[in-house]
């Protein structure tokens, strides 16, 4: 965006929230050159990151895609339709937030597991089965029992305990 008071052409987000209707980004703008803030408002479908494959090609950002990903790994389970736009419109609102013009579709991929594990542990490991393609049942139990302990406390904000130095 063209900095409206010096004409720079880069800046960094500050703040990103959906307007009134939530047919449009508002967007708070600091200039890098002279450090003065301006507003900006972006169509939805303009907002929206490009997705970069892991092949490095690049997709336009598709809500149903996540959507159907999501409901793959949702069938059969207690989690109603609005639950799952909920969970999209929070990958949204983060992916918005990044401000970026260019996501990976690992952080994608990520962002919607974060999102299933908190809302269903079935729903979680379908998706990381296939996301992250779990190679063994090994592996695939460490994960369940890393959700074990974390469900022990969900929103405990625990610092982590230090580790022993072990160089050598
Ligand atoms: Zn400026």
């Amino acid at each position: 965006m063209r900095c409206p008071f010096c004409g720079h052409m880069e800046d960094k987000v500050v703040d990103s929230r959906h307007s009134k209707g939530g047919e449009a980004i508002r967007r708070r703008r600091e200039c890098l050159h002279c450090d003065r803030r301006f507003t900006t408002y972006e169509h939805i479908e303009e907002a929206f990151p490009q997705i970069v494959k892991q092949a490095g090609s690049l997709e336009d950002y598709d809500r149903q895609k996540i959507r159907r990903g999501i409901r793959l790994a949702c069938s059969k389970r207690p989690i109603s339709l609005e639950q799952i736009d909920q969970v999209v419109d929070r990958i949204e609102e983060q992916m918005l937030e990044l401000g970026l013009r260019e996501v990976s579709s690992d952080w994608v991929g990520s962002a919607i597991t974060t999102q299933l594990r908190h809302l269903d542990p079935v729903a979680y490991i379908r998706f990381a089965s296939v996301y992250r393609g779990f190679s063994d049942i090994e592996e695939f139990l460490q994960e369940l029992k890393a959700m074990g302990r974390s469900d022990a406390h969900p929103e405990a904000d625990a610092p982590t305990p230090p580790d022993e130095e072990d160089e050598g």
